[in-house]
């Protein structure tokens, strides 16, 4: 049910809520004297930002705060440590002045790892000696390009490993402004053939500017694939139906189709929620009428979808509707993380129980994945080896590509989270976990 008239909601244009303007909605005056101090205190940590789709046809109120997309949308109070929760409380209720809370502020963001796995340290590639940090390249065959204003999105996810982008965290955040450094690197670069532009969410461009960027590629030969990584498909659906260059960013991806490379949306859905408006329907059908493919990924989060049936119904639903299912993630080791992060045992239980119970045409997926500082390291299954219980492991992704696809062993740990917390089950198996 809709705590706001629907009659405001449909064909308005984009209008992102954060944490000034949601004071002003029903919603806001619906919400608990608990909930909205806890919205108030952590979102001065951790970004927040939504809108009108997802409050009006993503959230169920009545479910609320259980309801996993509130979870997904809005601050919550466990997601800082208790005692730094009470600081900061204790400074903006006794009135402290701005200066005392912006400093008690970064130290808490300081605290939560804003830049895990080495991407402000060890992926930014190099031209000519000058560094591009609006470039990655940490997997052989994919460059990442982070467009300058494309690092934002139309909605926050609490769990966003990329939430220091949001906040003005000093020398964290990284953008680039030129598109003719991104062109210049893939000409030295033959062995790239894959461009991966994310964000943020460059969806939340206008698509003139997006066109400025993916034209070019266009005549890169050697160049097969685009891609796109996106939620706007999952929180702004209208981005592709009612937007006022709506039909124009259809016409540019026919274009990129038309010149013969993949272009793959890298629709970042968390829940089967997000399938399931006419909305969300409508956009799939529109992209795929292009000739682009939606391909489905995000990780396995407590609160969200930590259950098997709620990927087996995000699953069937996204192959019925032509989308590709392609990784389940493990929530990264940053931000909110301890509020959402489950055990790997408990991520390979889900990820086994929902890929038992599908078709073939959703096997595609693989999973659970941890984005760790060496590669993609998935977790394929628990086995006993010798009298060892252990977790059988593989990198997906190496930074070194002669690692990827070799089984190795890490000692079963029932509470481990992260690839950091585990032990190599035997000598052969510590070239896996030395830093690259
Ligand atoms: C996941 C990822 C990619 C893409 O990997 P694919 O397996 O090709 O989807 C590229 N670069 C980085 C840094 C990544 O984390
Ligand atoms: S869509 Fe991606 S980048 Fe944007 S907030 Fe969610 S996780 Fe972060």
């Amino acid at each position: 049910m809709s705590l706001l008239e629907a009659s405001t909601v449909e064909h308005q244009p984009y209008r992102a809520v954060n944490r000034l303007t949601i004071g002003n909605t029903r919603v806001w005056a619906s919400l608990g004297k608990e909930l909205r101090e806890a919205i108030e205190i952590v979102s001065h940590v951790l970004p927040f930002r939504t809108n009108r789709y997802v409050i009006d046809h993503l959230i169920d109120w009545e479910r609320v705060p259980d309801d996993p997309i509130f979870q997904l949308t809005f601050p919550q109070r466990g997601m800082l440590p208790p005692e730094d929760y009470a600081a900061l409380v204790g400074l903006v209720n006794a009135g402290a002045p701005q200066g005392e809370i912006s400093a008690l502020v970064e130290r808490i963001r300081l605290r939560l790892n804003p830049q895990p796995a080495g991407q402000k340290t060890h992926n930014v590639p190099v031209l000519d000696g000058v560094r591009l940090p609006g470039l990655q390249h940490k997997y052989r065959e994919t460059v990442l390009f982070f467009p300058k204003r494309g690092q934002t999105c139309h909605a926050y996810c609490s769990y966003c490993f990329r939430w220091a982008q949001f906040v003005r965290i000093k020398d964290i955040r990284f953008a680039a402004t030129e598109t003719h450094q991104l062109l210049e690197y893939l000409k030295r670069h033959p062995e790239v053939t894959d461009v991966l532009i994310t964000g943020g969410d460059p969806m939340i461009m206008r698509t003139a500017a997006l066109a400025e960027i993916i034209e070019p590629l266009l005549d890169l030969d050697r160049l097969s694939s685009i891609r796109i990584g996106t939620k706007s498909v999952a929180t702004w659906p209208q981005r592709f139906l009612t937007d006022h260059d709506a039909d124009d960013v259809l016409r540019l991806f026919e274009r990129v189709v038309e010149s013969g490379k993949q272009l793959a949306l890298m629709a970042h859905y968390s829940h089967p929620i997000e399938l399931s408006t006419d909305q969300a329907r409508d956009a799939i059908r529109r992209i795929r009428s292009s000739g682009a493919n939606i391909r489905m990924q995000s990780p396995v989060a407590r609160r969200i979808n930590d259950d098997s049936s709620t990927w087996v119904e995000m699953w069937q639903k996204g192959v019925q509707l032509g989308c590709i299912p392609y990784y389940m993630f493990v929530v990264r080791d940053t931000g909110a993380r301890e509020y959402f992060e489950l055990p790997l045992a408990r991520c390979l239980e889900i990820y086994a129980s929902a890929y038992r119970r599908v078709s073939g045409l959703a096997r595609t997926v693989r999973g659970p994945s941890m984005s760790a500082f060496a590669g993609k390291v998935n977790v394929e299954g628990r086995a006993t080896i010798g009298n060892k219980d252990v977790f059988v492991l593989e990198f997906l992704q190496a930074r070194n590509p002669e690692l990827a696809r070799r089984p190795f062993f890490a000692l079963f740990d029932p509470k481990a989270t992260w690839f950091d917390q585990l032990r190599p089950a035997s000598e052969a198996d510590n070239e896996f976990f030395l830093p690259l």
